[in-house]
């Protein structure tokens, strides 16, 4: 079977704000061909990145040496109908996982907004969703077949090596190639979502109790108004209904995704526009259904921008929320694409954003074709006050020097890194930048 190997051929990723022309592309089929690939890249003397998806916003992929991406390796492997736990290679994209777990009556207990990234792709920067009491995706892997420098498949469980798993959970592909993943999963559940408009202040001084009385509360503001949309999902009994599959297009395709496009480019030529233009948004916000529990995490996202997301403690999230609300209208630049506000219950992957602690995370956004420099460093200056970590994903101006400190386990990630990646085999720029030199 073929490497799918090619040269010279231009990698970009879903923003259109990272990309690369590595020396070698290739799309392995088997395990065998990825050692072989490790093998070749190693004594070509190339530095070896894995794509996802492609939907991370920062520098995570791109690599002038060896780019793999696994969208042929991506099939399910095994299944333990006592544990709930489940194998698949780690190429799968999470919408097919999903469907997968659900074809075997199971779940992954949370996820995020998409399901369009690869599995291993959204582990290795932490992809969270939201829930006081819920860990991020990573906190759900109790095994991983890895691959380092030495090209070396290697099987780690959390029962035998408890401490490279909590490495391996969240990588940003660091250590090496995540070549299967386990999940421990949960029994498949119905969420009921209730997504409702309200006043900004009033869920600011409620977010407390909104945060515990829902298993999954969340919240997008759009600047400029004193509205929040509010999403509050919570496991049900109750069969699936109260959205036709044509309510579900048309809510997600067209209120949400249209609205959004339609509302960011009439804003940005009409700014004194944008008052009335929000008042229309909660009209459309008020929904009340019940769905597979994926189906209700996720839905497509058809306007392209650019994100960052900063993880604080939780007992500053209000705080750091009301910061960056005032720092709106004191920006030279307008800023109307929504800012979302999300929790996450604390876990211990050494690099993960919510690492010993209840963490709260504020994401801003703008449109992709808008320079978000000036006021994404701004709001990264209020995080700073907070002790942030960046998502490893999104967008951030930090380097390891100023991220060290942050993580409590950055040195045993640090001394992993150079066990199993001595000579820096699977480094890039952003890499260096944010994790420091691999030697
Ligand atoms: C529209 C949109 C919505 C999003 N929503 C959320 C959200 O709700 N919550 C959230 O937390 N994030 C969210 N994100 C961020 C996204 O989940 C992360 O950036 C995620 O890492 C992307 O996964 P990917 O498969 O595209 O991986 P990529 O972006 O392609 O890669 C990410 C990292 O994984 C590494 N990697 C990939 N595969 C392997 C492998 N097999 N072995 C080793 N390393 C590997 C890559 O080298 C890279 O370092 C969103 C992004 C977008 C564009």
């Amino acid at each position: 079977m073929s490497t799918g190997k090619s040269i010279g051929k231009t990698w970009s990723n879903w923003a259109g704000n990272q990309s690369c022309v590595p020396a070698i592309s290739a799309a392995p089929a088997t395990e065998d061909q990825i050692t072989e690939l490790i093998d070749l890249a190693n004594s070509r003397n190339l530095t070896l990145r894995v794509a996802g998806a492609g939907h991370s916003f920062t520098g995570a992929v791109p690599t002038d040496g060896m780019l793999l991406t696994l969208d042929r390796f991506n099939r399910p492997l095994d299944h333990d109908p006592e544990t709930g736990r489940v194998t698949v290679q780690a190429g799968m994209r999470l919408h097919e996982l999903n469907d997968h777990l659900a074809s075997l009556g199971l779940a992954l207990p949370n996820l995020g907004d998409i399901a369009y990234q690869s599995v291993a792709g959204a582990l290795a920067t932490a992809t969270h969703g939201t829930g006081r009491t819920k860990q991020n995706l990573s906190a759900a892997v109790v095994g991983m077949r890895f691959i380092g420098a030495d090209a070396e498949p290697i099987d780690v469980t959390i029962e035998e090596q408890p401490d490279l798993l909590r490495a391996l959970r969240v990588s940003i592909g660091a250590l090496g190639l995540i070549s299967t993943v386990t999940l421990q999963c949960v029994p498949a559940f119905n969420l009921h979502a209730v997504e409702a408009s309200a006043p900004l202040d009033e869920v600011l001084e409620n977010l407390d109790s909104l945060t515990q009385e829902n298993e999954f509360f969340e919240f997008y503001w759009v600047p400029g108004t004193r509205t929040a949309l509010t999403k509050a999902n919570n496991t049900t009994e109750a069969p699936a209904g109260g959205r036709t599959r044509w309510e579900r297009f048309r809510d997600e395709e067209l209120s949400d995704n249209l609205a959004l496009g339609v509302f960011q480019r009439v804003v940005a030529r009409r700014p004194d526009l944008i008052r009335a233009a929000a008042k229309r948004l909660p009209d459309t916000a008020n929904r009340d259904y019940i769905d597979r529990s994926d189906l209700v995490f996720t839905s497509p996202r058809r306007v392209r921008f650019r994100e960052m997301e900063y993880a604080i403690p939780l007992e500053h999230l209000t705080d750091a929320f009301s910061e960056v609300r005032a720092l709106i209208p004191t920006l030279d630049q307008r800023v109307t694409f929504p800012i979302e506000v999300r929790t996450c219950a604390a876990d211990d992957a050494y690099l993960s954003t919510a690492n010993g602690r209840p963490t709260g995370y504020i994401a801003v956004h703008l449109l992709n074709t808008i320079d978000p420099t000036t006021y994404f460093q701004a709001v990264e200056s209020i995080m700073n006050q907070f002790g942030g970590r960046p998502h490893w994903g999104k967008m951030h101006y930090q380097d390891a020097t100023s991220l060290a400190e942050r993580y409590p386990d950055w040195e045993r990630f640090a001394t992993l890194r150079r066990e199993h990646d001595p000579e820096g085999l699977f480094t890039n720029p952003y890499i260096e930048r944010v994790l420091g030199p691999a030697k």
